[in-house]
């Protein structure tokens, strides 16, 4: 927010939720958030597994088409949770894994201030100062999907 006010453009959303409380909670965030979506995931594949049980011996056409219909749309659900589950995990641990200030060795006490793309469109590139001797370094990570979220 002070720093907004400062830059000619607003912070982008990866800069502002690492802020907002700070790098390590918003690193157990994305740790729950992509849990929460392979928990999601196995939801998804034991309703398909259910829904499928003894889909072929209904004497129903319509009824039999109907469950291959809902089994083919729970097995679409689960791919999608577990290709987000990846996604948002592999963020996450790929900022974390450079959040050691090169200076102090500290884990993890960064303030994000800014994003940018780099040369390369399969990358991009966060600028990280330290909150505890001020060291600024920057963290590149890949992106996985414009859909994950900050
Ligand atoms: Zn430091």
């Amino acid at each position: 927010m002070r720093r907004a006010a400062m830059n000619r453009q607003p912070d982008s959303p990866l800069v502002t939720a690492i802020n907002a409380h700070g790098f390590r909670e918003w690193h157990s965030y994305e740790l729950a958030r992509s849990f929460g979506y392979l928990a999601l995931g196995v939801l998804m594949l034991v309703c398909a597994l259910a829904i499928m049980e003894g889909v072929f011996e209904r004497p129903n056409a319509f009824e039999r088409l109907f469950k291959l219909f809902l089994t083919f749309f729970s097995l679409c659900m689960t791919g999608w949770a577990w290709w987000r589950f990846i996604q948002i995990l592999m963020r996450a641990e790929e900022i974390g894994r450079q959040a050691v200030c090169h200076q102090c060795q500290r884990y993890g006490r960064i303030q994000a201030l800014t994003e940018s793309p780099t040369d390369d469109p399969q990358y991009r590139s966060l600028t990280c100062r330290c909150t505890k001797c001020a060291h600024v370094w920057p963290i590149t990570y890949t992106v996985q999907s414009r859909h994950v979220r900050p």
